[in-house]
């Protein structure tokens, strides 16, 4: 089914493109994702929310304080209202593409949403005074539709490229993964020190351009790299090639869904932890970490590329000790179960940071700890996300598959949701408790996971045979 345009790397040149597409519309969402919390808090005032608006007492003792838990609280419920809703988008998005736009038209339609998103965000504050919070909720509308349209829809042009079967299939789905995170190095970056060091409003427009780029390289090469890829709804392929369209899953069918369900489901527990990473990871390095360095201080959204650096570099080792392994390999929910184990252990480092600095307010954690659980949580990052993606296309029965795909981040926002939740408690009951409180779930959500495994491994009905010969 894939097109004509030839080969590099041993991949369909398209993989190329849509790996070059989504890392702009990457480098756009995580540039953003960056700032927001931080613009937040710095602009505050501008928003109305000063201490009287959350009741506090400016002449009380601890007022300061106080106000600045509430204020950070309120950012990260902001920030997770957005990235809950980012990711239950891409069901609607991914159900139109199948049965509406297909893949192609919808991408392109959600990065102009998200173009005009970061535009509304990067109004300047002295253009719109009075208007400031409803520029923000008009921006925030735009980048949730936005995604909803674009994200499933491009993941799943990526499996499109390969046949049932095709070995390659998890190597593109890790090549791809290294451009997403390429494009969130760029945006961290990019929109991170712009917003950070000149204006946030910068920043925004900044991301809105990364969007435009993403959207034109699309409009201007997927014709020759993509050929028929994503032109027509899959409802309709299916029509034309068998009357069975309609007919309802088949019991194998069925089974594989539900593989997809319930390892989404577990996912919810790994991005919870892992998306500390914007919200209270980024705050407790911007106020609770020592970014000194020879007397200059680093933005702390510098930090927030620690771990698409980490992809980037052990991406290529991952994917090829999976491949070393031969018949050794685990399966995908003994992957996902690895995942947990590491987000665990990158906890058990924010917990040292913790312990660091005590109950001291002015003693600060030292840095290496928060890049050690960036570390721990790229490496279980590597055991799920790829690896998720893949076997989504893998498993998914033709029509439904961009819809699943929607489904698999519809419970990756149900993560970031309560990340920001988790995010608000350890402001409230400190880090130390509510850090080693994520770390004993994510264990204990890994250890099901293993027991739980060689079922569901059943249940995918030879989709994961991939060594039948050493069997
Ligand atoms: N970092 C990955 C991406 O941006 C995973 C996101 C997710 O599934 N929540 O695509």
């Amino acid at each position: 089914v894939g097109p004509n345009a030839g080969n590099m790397f041993g991949h369909p040149k398209g993989l190329f493109l849509l790996f070059g597409t989504e890392m702009w519309e990457r480098m756009s969402y995580y540039g953003m994702r960056g700032i927001f919390v931080l613009y937040l808090v710095a602009m505050a005032g501008n928003f109305g929310w000063d201490m009287a608006y959350f009741g506090i007492d400016a002449a009380a003792e601890g007022a300061e304080k106080a106000f600045q838990t509430a204020l950070q609280s309120k950012a990260l419920g902001i920030l997770g209202i957005y990235a809950f809703f980012v990711y239950v988008t891409p069901v609607l998005g991914g159900w139109m593409a199948d049965n509406v736009w297909g893949q192609r038209k919808s991408i392109i339609v959600g990065g102009l949403l998200m173009m005009v998103g970061q535009f509304s965000l990067g109004m300047p504050h002295s253009f719109i005074p009075g208007m400031e919070e409803t520029f923000l909720w008009i921006g925030l509308i735009f980048l949730i539709l936005g995604n909803g349209f674009f994200k499933p829809n491009i993941s799943t042009m990526v499996g499109d490229l390969y046949e049932e079967g095709d070995k390659r299939r998890d190597a593109a789905f890790t090549i791809f993964y290294m451009g997403i995170n390429l494009g969130s190095i760029l945006g961290y970056l990019v929109v991170g020190t712009i917003g950070e060091k000149i204006n946030y409003q910068y920043g925004f427009l900044v991301a809105g351009f990364g969007m435009l780029l993403g959207v034109l390289l699309q409009l201007a090469l997927s014709n020759k790299y993509l050929g028929n890829i994503g032109v027509e709804p899959s409802a309709k392929q299916l029509k034309g090639e068998s009357a069975a369209s309609n007919a309802p899953l088949t019991s194998e069918e069925r089974d594989r869904v539900k593989v997809i369900l319930i390892m989404s489901f577990f996912t919810i527990i790994f991005w919870l932890g892992f998306e500390q990473a914007a919200g209270s990871m980024n705050l407790f390095a911007k106020y609770r970490t020592d970014l000194v360095f020879f007397g200059w201080e680093m933005p702390a959204s510098w930090l927030q590329t620690v771990n698409p650096i980490f992809v980037i570099i052990l991406a290529p080792i991952f994917a090829a000790m999976w491949l070393k392994m031969g018949a050794a390999e685990p399966n995908s929910p003994k992957k996902f179960a690895m995942g947990m184990f590491f987000l665990g252990l990158g906890f058990i480092s924010m917990v040292m940071a913790a312990l660091q600095i005590g109950d001291s307010e002015t003693v600060k954690a030292h840095v290496i700890w928060l890049v050690l659980a960036y570390l721990f949580h790229t490496m279980g990052e590597l055991c799920l996300s790829p690896i998720g993606l893949s076997m989504v296309t893998k498993l998914a029965p033709l029509k439904y598959t961009s819809l699943l795909m929607g489904m698999w981040f519809f419970f990756s926002g149900v993560g970031n949701y309560l990340a920001a939740w988790v995010g608000q408690m350890v402001g409230e009951t400190g880090p130390l408790q509510a850090f080693s409180g994520v770390a004993i779930m994510a264990f204990l959500a890994g250890i099901c996971l293993w027991l739980l495994s060689d079922r569901l491994v059943d249940w995918m009905h030879g989709a994961e045979d991939s060594h039948p010969q050493n069997m």
